[in-house]
């Protein structure tokens, strides 16, 4: 007797463990199965709302369906000196050019963000050295400078050479091409944000690509463009004139468009 239920419990023991063994075999290849193949339904991490509208992209330069343009080198129309009256720089040759003296030239329309394609080109002859030389700028809000500058072989302050945000940042490289070439900015522009009582709520940011290159990665802003001493905000509307300087140097622009972003 005691022979008999001891040989029918060792008999169950092995069934257990037989049991337990097939059980653990088959919840592993569930766990296997489950990282071959997740559960659940796709489709609820798909977005379809909104859905974004078709804009047919520029091709050789052109620009895209949705933006304004705001040169096209036919006239001069969108824009005007900062007192109002008709632009007197020179228009030849599809390219506008700074003419000494008769000042800067802002928009007619305003802007807050925008993405700003621009084509700029310094004289071929080389007159002047450092910021004597190719001097212009892209005053985005008519106070945050892109700088424009002849920067082929041209040593100036790094924070004042082409394609730096004045006196706040210095390029990552220098992507200038030789005077007289027609280089571009491709300039991606986060207007700053202000509070009621004039504080700022978020700081303007830039990203700028030269001549295709990278060269301002969504740079903050310190505030508006400032020759000496240090800057800091004051609160305007979200929507601002642009602005391009004129710095007594000829240097010419073509094919200027904005997206309002
Ligand atoms: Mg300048």
């Amino acid at each position: 007797m005691w022979l008999t239920n001891n040989f029918r419990g060792s008999a169950m023991t092995t069934l257990a463990y037989r049991i337990g063994s097939a059980a653990f075999c088959l919840v592993l290849a569930a766990v296997s199965l489950a990282q071959e193949a997740p559960r659940g339904d796709p489709a609820a991490t798909e977005v379809w709302e909104p859905e974004p509208i078709a804009v047919a992209p520029g091709t050789d330069g052109a620009p895209p369906a949705d933006a304004i343009v705001l040169f096209d080198g036919s006239d001069l129309d969108q824009w005007q000196h900062r007192d109002g009256s008709d632009v007197q720089w020179s228009l030849e040759d599809g390219a506008v050019t700074v003419v000494r003296g008769t000042g800067d030239i802002i928009t007619r329309e305003s802007f807050g963000d925008i993405q700003l394609h621009v084509e700029w080109r310094t004289p071929a002859i080389i007159e002047g050295e450092g910021q004597g030389r190719g001097n212009s700028g892209i005053i985005i809000q008519q106070r945050y400078e892109v700088q424009v500058l002849d920067s082929w072989e041209n040593r100036t302050y790094s924070n004042g050479q082409a394609a730096s945000i004045y006196k706040q940042h210095i390029p990552q490289v220098n992507a200038s091409r030789p005077p007289g070439e027609w280089q571009s900015y491709d300039i991606f522009f986060t207007a700053p944000r202000f509070a009621e009582d004039g504080s700022v709520t978020t700081p303007a940011y830039v990203t700028v690509v030269h001549n295709g290159v990278l060269v301002q990665n969504h740079v903050e802003i310190e505030g508006p463009v400032r020759f000496i001493g240090e800057t800091s905000y004051e609160a305007h509307p979200l929507r601002q004139p642009l602005q391009i300087q004129d710095h007594s140097n000829p240097v010419s622009f073509r094919n200027i468009w904005v997206r309002e972003l």
